[in-house]
């Protein structure tokens, strides 16, 4: 058999794409170019600028998605525990291995021998011998000795560190808490702001998902938590994490420093397996096409990465320094747009799986909403059908069915622009605003929508499910087949 290089490629790309804002895209026109070439949410990242700059970037996504008509989501990052180097008198420092540095808490300027702190903590955090990463990993110090306000240690691996870089404490348990004051203020910005999402840095339990569920549970409207995996602590408690959390993402940049980074793919594969299996979406962030900040072409490797996370089945792949802050957003955007396609198209004309199907264990019953999800995924292959169409008010029905990883696209329809948005981060979901749900007929709506979104010609079938609800007395899910 020749290797296969080319396939017609699907009309609906299934795997999503988050971009991250900032000053590389920061005009209306911009976004507009970038929302057209495939991007589905943009992430606003809360540990840099301020609640001005990002209440513009929020206004700006809005408006440009009102006009084009998308169900552009946004998701806002929050800090949590994240511990940062202060300033620094010449900007940087080349940190020379063998050579001792001392990290104070006080608030001064640092050099090649003093890195500033303002983590107040640290020097009761961390014991002797314990690891101090730098910079995302760029540089390595162990710790010598504590005295008082100050930490005196070897620099193991030398590299340079700037102002505000990251530092890690992958062998201390780091007593911040999960929610910092400065995250409970961009919580209550970002709610205020109308965000769909909000994302927590450096989870570590269940519990840290609970508490940022409590402030947004007294917020006016709904928003989805996104629990961010970066500590080893978090893998630990993965399943808690994501039965309490909306959905995850797998953070590589921190959990590669956190983890040796050669553990991280394979945490990574896990993760969207257990995710997809808890009907939760994953996404796949950071450097997928990093050398994108400064050139027009990815490496090889990175395509391989964004290829390898589609073919796992993660619903979501991120952009994060690319589109901030690169030359070429949206070329990278185009490049993952085209990769994921490639890679789709291919599974599907192969009639590959995603991700095997999800069997019940031994002598267990399938959960209700699984084996209803299930069922239609099958259909659609059984009968060709053209698309699902799922009616969801609250995008948990969405939910399921995406994580069923049907092979024809899936149109999620909602009267509440808020679900339409929320359904934009799933895997194949087209969210479909449809004001008319709970007045006029569903399986007028359900081909209607079919043809509209240029899906089902004349006598080909969908299949609609609908009747989901929390409420197990109200709950009653149906499957039906319906000729275009
Ligand atoms: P960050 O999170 O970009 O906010 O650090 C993502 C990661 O750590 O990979
Ligand atoms: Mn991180």
């Amino acid at each position: 058999m020749p290797i296969v290089t080319e396939v017609d490629l699907l009309k609906y790309r299934r795997t999503k794409i988050v971009a991250t804002v900032g000053p590389a895209c920061g005009t209306p026109a911009m976004i507009r170019t970038l929302i057209e070439t495939g991007v589905n949410v943009f992430r606003v990242n809360m540990s840099h600028g301020s609640h001005a700059g990002h209440g513009q970037a929020i206004d700006m996504i809005r408006e440009v998605a009102a006009e084009l008509g998308t169900a552009t989501a946004i998701l806002a990052d929050l800090c949590g525990p994240k511990i940062r180097t202060g300033k620094f008198t010449a900007g940087a420092v080349e940190l020379v291995a063998g050579s001792e540095v001392v990290i104070t808490t006080a608030d001064v300027p640092g050099d090649a021998g003093l890195i500033p702190s303002q983590y107040a903590a640290l020097p009761r955090d961390v014991a002797v011998g314990h690891r101090v990463l730098l910079n995302d990993g760029a540089a390595e110090l162990s710790v010598l000795a504590i005295e008082g306000d100050t930490v005196r240690c070897r620099v193991v691996a030398g590299g340079k560190v700037g102002d505000h870089k990251g530092i890690n404490l992958p062998d201390s348990e780091v007593s911040a808490p999960s929610l910092t004051a400065k995250d409970r203020a961009d919580a209550a910005f970002a709610l205020d702001a109308g965000v769909d999402f909000l994302a927590l840095s450096f989870v570590r339990s269940a519990d840290d998902i609970r508490e940022l569920r409590a402030l947004t549970d007294a917020a006016p409207m709904a928003v989805g938590i996104i629990a961010k995996i970066e500590k080893p602590e978090a893998l630990d408690n993965s399943e808690a994490i994501i039965a309490e959390a909306d959905g995850i993402m797998v953070a590589r940049g921190d959990l590669g420093v956190e983890l040796n980074p050669e553990q991280v793919p394979l945490a990574q594969a896990q993760l969207v397996t257990r995710a997809r299996a808890m009907n939760k979406p994953v996404i796949v962030a950071t450097q997928m096409l990093e050398s994108m900040i400064t050139a027009a072409r990815p490496t090889r490797a990175e395509v391989s990465d964004v290829s390898f996370a589609v073919a796992s089945g993660a619903d979501a792949v991120m952009l994060s320094g690319e589109s901030a802050v690169g030359a070429f957003p949206v070329e990278a955007v185009r490049m993952m747009d085209r990769v994921a396609r490639q890679t789709e198209s291919y599974h599907w004309h192969t009639g590959l799986d995603f991700v095997s199907s999800r069997g019940a264990a031994d002598g267990e019953i399938k959960p209700f909403g699984d084996a209803i999800a299930d069922a239609a995924a099958q259909l659609v292959g059984d009968v060709r059908a053209r698309a699902v169409i799922v009616i969801s008010s609250q995008g948990m029905t969405a939910a399921t069915i995406s994580a069923a990883r049907p092979a024809a696209p899936v149109v999620a329809i909602s009267k509440d622009p808020r679900t339409c948005r929320r359904m934009n981060l799933m895997w194949g979901m087209i969210p479909h605003y449809v004001e008319a749900v709970g007045s006029e007929n569903p399986n007028h709506i359900a081909r209607r929508a079919a043809r509209d979104l240029g899906l089902a010609a004349d006598g080909e079938f969908v299949v609609m499910v609908r009747g989901f609800h929390a409420d197990p007395a109200l709950n009653s899910p149906s499957i039906t087949l319906l000729q275009v």
